[in-house]
């Protein structure tokens, strides 16, 4: 893989990371680094064999609602934590609508393949430096009602 996909790849997984971290750490009294964890489950879908086909290819079933509830329910059973429930869906589910904006889109009607997309460059420099400025600003504020 050539450097600079390595670096795309790595400055889009850190986003999603930051983008679940603060908005678990912001919106639920959960441990934020689930939200970071969790905020990166869908891009697993790179560890996908390059010989298996859709949907187990990247933005395929791991980027679909039914994925995400399929995780939250899961997290449900094993917890039984409402709270941890809603963390889960809130970090998937940036991630969801994040890729979703970009050119690529994603399948919202899985199994349907109906990925319609703005086609914003979500995952460049402009859109990074916004999504990181609002997860910090998220945090800040955070910080501040904890004063
Ligand atoms: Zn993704």
């Amino acid at each position: 893989m050539e450097l600079e996909r390595i670096l795309f790849l790595t400055q889009a997984l850190a986003t999603h990371a930051v983008v679940g971290y603060a908005l678990v750490r912001g919106f639920t009294g959960i441990d934020p680094r689930i939200g970071a964890i969790m905020g990166v489950v869908p891009d697993l879908d790179f560890c996908f064999p390059p010989e298996w086909s859709w949907p187990f290819v990247h933005r395929g079933i791991t980027h679909t609602p039914l994925f995400a509830l399929t995780v939250v329910l899961g997290v449900y059973a094993a917890r039984q934590d409402r709270a941890v429930e809603r963390a889960v869906g809130l970090a998937i589910g940036s991630h969801l609508v994040i890729d979703s904006l970009s050119p690529k889109g994603i399948d919202w009607l899985f199994p349907l393949r109906t990925a319609v997309s703005p086609e914003l460059p979500v995952h460049g420099p402009v859109a990074t430096v916004l999504l990181w400025a609002v997860s910090v600003g998220i945090l800040l504020e955070d910080v501040r009602s904890i004063r």
